[in-house]
C-alpha cells in the first residue's frame, strides 16, 4: 500500500527507560490501542530482544532462525523490508513489528557500523505515511536499540514505578538521553515522566511521586499516574492489551492524559509540516 491520504505522516514515540519492569511495554501497548480505538492507524514497534510487546500482543515470539525470517532484527540485517514483517492485531488498526532473541545479535552488528545509529530511523521512512502514531518499546538498556529508538522518535515517554528503587537514577538517565540528543544533534524532545503501577495507600508509592514533581516538575511533565492494576497482568496473559480489554480499565482517564498528549503533538508537527 502507498500512502494514504487519511492517515500519517506518523509521529514517533520512544517509551524508555533504562530499568525493567517499570511498565514501558505495558504503556506502549496500551497508547497503541487507545489509539487505534480512535481511529488512527498506530504501528507498535518491539525493540526489545525479550519479545514482550510482541507476546502482549497476543503473538507467538518468532524464532530468530525460523524458515520464515518475519521479525525487527531481520529487517535490520536487510533480510526483509519493515513492511513486510508487519503484522495486525486487536483492535483493528493497530499493528505490530514482533521482535525476537536475535536483536541482541544485531545490536552488537549495528555498533560496528558507522550508520547504526540511524538504522530504526531509516527503516520507519518506509512506513511513516502509513501511520499516525509509531510506539517504540525500548528494552531495559540505554544500548544501541534504545539509541535506534531515540534517533528515531519525536517524543520519548518515560515510564517509572513510584518504587523507591525503580526511582533511583532518573537524574543520572535523563543526562544521558540529554547526551545522546547532544552528540547527534537530534531534535527529539522529552514529552515526560510517567509514573506506573501506583498505589494511592501506600505512602512509599506518595512519597516517590512527590519527590518526582519536587525534583523533575519545573522542567518535565509528570502525567497522572498510572494505578497498579492486576488487569494488566491478564491482559498481557491473554495477550491483549489492558485497555483493549477494558476500555474503562483502572487509571483509563489518567492514561488519557498522555494519550491527548501525543495527538496534541502530531497536530503541532502536522501543523508545521504543512506550513513549510
Ligand atoms: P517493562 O517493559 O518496563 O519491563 P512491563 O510493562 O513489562 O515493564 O511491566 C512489568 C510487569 O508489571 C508486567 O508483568 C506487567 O504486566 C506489570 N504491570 C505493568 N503495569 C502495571 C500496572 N499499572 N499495574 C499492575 N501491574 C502492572
Ligand atoms: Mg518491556
Amino acid at each position: 500500500a502507498g500512502p494514504d491520504a487519511q492517515h500519517g505522516p506518523a509521529y514517533v514515540v520512544a517509551c524508555t527507560n533504562n530499568k525493567g519492569g517499570v511498565g514501558k511495554t505495558t504503556t506502549s501497548v496500551n497508547l497503541g490501542s487507545v489509539l487505534a480505538a480512535q481511529g488512527n492507524r498506530v504501528l507498535v514497534i518491539d525493540a526489545d530482544p525479550q519479545a514482550h510487546a510482541t507476546a502482549n500482543l497476543g503473538l507467538d515470539t518468532p524464532d530468530y532462525e525460523q524458515e520464515v525470517k518475519k521479525s525487527l532484527p531481520h529487517v535490520l540485517r536487510d533480510q526483509v523490508t519493515l513492511r513486510e514483517v508487519i503484522v495486525p492485531v486487536r483492535p483493528s488498526g493497530l499493528e505490530v513489528v514482533p521482535s525476537c532473541l536475535g536483536l541482541s545479535f544485531v545490536e552488537n552488528d549495528l555498533i560496528s557500523d558507522s550508520s547504526g545509529p540511524l538504522a530504526m530511523r531509516e527503516k520507519i521512512v518506509e512506513v511513516k505515511d502509513n501511520y499516525d502514531f509509531i510506539i517504540i518499546d525500548c528494552p531495559p538498556n540505554l544500548g544501541q536499540m534504545t539509541t535506534n529508538a531515540l534517533l528515531a522518535c519525536h517524543g520519548v515517554v518515560i515510564p517509572t514505578q513510584t518504587e523507591y528503587l525503580a526511582s533511583l537514577g532518573m537524574e543520572k538517565l535523563l543526562a544521558s538521553i540529554a547526551k545522546i540528543k547532544r552528540r547527534f544533534v537530534s531534535e527529539f524532545q522529552i514529552l515526560g515522566i510517567l509514573p506506573t503501577m501506583h498505589d494511592v495507600r501506600l505512602h512509599q508509592h506518595q512519597v516517590v511521586l512527590e519527590h518526582l514533581h519536587t525534583t523533575f516538575g519545573n522542567n518535565l511533565r509528570i502525567f497522572p499516574p498510572i494505578p497498579r492494576a492486576t488487569v494488566h497482568g491478564e491482559a498481557a496473559l491473554a495477550g491483549r492489551a489492558a485497555f483493549e480489554a477494558e476500555p474503562d480499565a483502572p487509571g483509563a482517564s489518567n492514561l488519557r492524559v498522555l494519550v491527548d498528549t501525543l495527538v496534541t503533538e502530531r497536530k503541532k508537527r502536522l501543523e508545521v509540516i504543512n506550513a513549510a
